[in-house]
């Protein structure tokens, strides 16, 4: 989602006739772009600004946008007196103010819903992979999780917009389309004639578009994954057939202070099914190690969901307090120690099962999307359609380099393929 802002962002000040500048000190704007979901993530953001503000030009405009923003609004100024815009994941499109009215401060962290979506300039040419946001915000409230407060409230945009946007990125150069919301899979829109619109028929308008060759969404909640969208696995072989479903625990006594009120035996049946639909699914999750009052046992519970699934690839962290969330002030909470022994294990074991399932690649064909050069220039970078990177060699003809290629895979360690184009 980041990534998706801060290509709107550039699209903005593009359209205005500015460049893109590697060096900070040649920079006239400098905008840092944040995520405030764990404290280590906001707390690299004002080491930075303060890095910034030493490097840049005197008069160069500086200033947040994100949640960072959000979560700091008017402190961030106190912190960081050289900043000149703070602003919040949903007004980050007043950004031209600051330009036009250079000597304020322009403070804006209001939750403007989907407004920015209208103000925004359209991007020129998509990148292979085109992000499209098909909805603001999250209901489901996650004791830990900050984003119900930085991003507000759950607001699908309406489906024509999202079709618009998909036929844009696809008219200008998009392969692959990614669905983006904090909760994707509850995507819920009524048309002004009554009409509800949900995932599913967002994914089966993709498809019909010629250009888009490959389909994925995130991010998942378990229970939102309804018989309609699991149905789109068994339907539409342009969608992947990976999912990252976050469980975040293996308790559910956790679970239940998590507020992720599913059962895991929902769990497992929705992993099933999935399966029944498409054989070849592969399933990622997301972690929380070290959530108040998460005992050995809990913890035990969590090694074990992770072998039952056998995820392929995972997200996993050590619990970190967040302001405004209702498990910062729950007591027990467990000691830095603790939690990072766990996630030592847990991530131990995640590798395991990442590499594991990267050898059993070993020999298969798949249709892959074309990332770029790797950096020494001699190698191609491809994606799987279990977004594995996949290492070829370059071809003696360097203007090679099909967009979506055949690749037989030769090789494989935790981090990566190495593959064979054959077509
Ligand atoms: N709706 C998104 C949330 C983005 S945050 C999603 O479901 O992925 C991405 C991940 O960060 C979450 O899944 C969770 O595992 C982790 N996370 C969120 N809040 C956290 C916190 N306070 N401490 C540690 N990890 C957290």
């Amino acid at each position: 989602m980041n990534v998706y802002d801060g290509q709107r962002i550039a699209a903005m000040l593009t359209a205005r006739g500015m460049t893109q500048t590697d060096n900070v000190a040649d920079a006239d704007i400098i905008i840092l772009n944040t995520c405030a979901v764990r404290a280590k993530a906001t707390d690299k953001v004002f080491s930075a600004l303060g890095r910034i503000r030493n490097e840049k030009k005197p008069d160069a405009l500086f200033g947040i946008v994100g949640c960072v923003a959000r979560e700091a609004g008017s402190d961030a100024f106190r912190r960081i007196p050289e900043l000149n815009f703070v602003l919040g994941p949903q007004s980050y499109h007043k950004l031209p103010e600051i330009l036009e009215n250079p000597d304020t401060k322009l403070l804006n962290i209001d939750l403007g819903g989907l407004e920015k979506f209208d103000e925004l300039p359209q991007m020129g040419k998509s990148p292979a992979v085109a992000y499209i946001p098909i909805q603001e915000g999250c209901n489901h409230c996650c004791t830990y999780c900050i984003v119900p407060y930085t991003r507000g409230r759950e607001l699908s945009r309406p489906f024509n917009d999202v079709l618009k946007d998909t036929a844009h990125a696809a008219d200008t150069g998009a392969i692959e389309i990614c669905f983006l919301g904090q909760n994707v899979n509850g995507y819920k829109y009524t048309a002004p004639d009554g009409k509800t619109y949900r995932l599913s028929d967002l994914i089966r308008e993709a498809a019909k578009l010629d250009q888009v060759k490959r389909i994925r969404f995130t991010s998942s909640y378990p229970t939102e994954m309804t018989d309609d969208l699991i149905d789109m696995f068994r339907t539409e072989p342009k969608l992947l057939p990976f999912l990252n479903m976050p469980i975040q625990s293996g308790s559910q006594n956790v679970l239940t202070r998590m507020n992720r009120p599913y059962s895991l035996n929902l769990y497992i049946d929705i992993v099933d099914k999935l399966k029944a639909a498409r054989p070849d699914i592969q399933i990622s999750s997301d972690f929380i190690v070290g959530f108040p009052g998460e005992t050995d046992e809990d913890f035990e519970q969590t090694m074990e969901i992770a072998k039952r699934i056998r995820y392929i690839n995972s997200y996993s962290f050590k619990y970190s307090p967040r302001p405004h969330t209702a498990a910062a002030i729950m007591p027990d909470q467990i000691p830095e120690k603790v939690k990072a022994e766990r996630l030592a294990k847990l991530d131990a074991y995640l590798n395991e099962l990442q590499r594991d399932f990267n050898e059993s690649c070993i020999g298969k064909k798949f249709m892959c999307l074309y990332e770029g050069p790797d950096k020494t220039g001699k190698h191609l970078v491809y994606r799987t359609p279990y977004m594995q990177q996949c290492i070829t060699d370059a071809p003696s003809d360097t203007s090679f380099a099909p967009e979506m290629a055949q690749i037989e895979i030769t090789a494989a360690n935790k981090a990566s393929l190495r593959g064979k184009i054959l077509s």
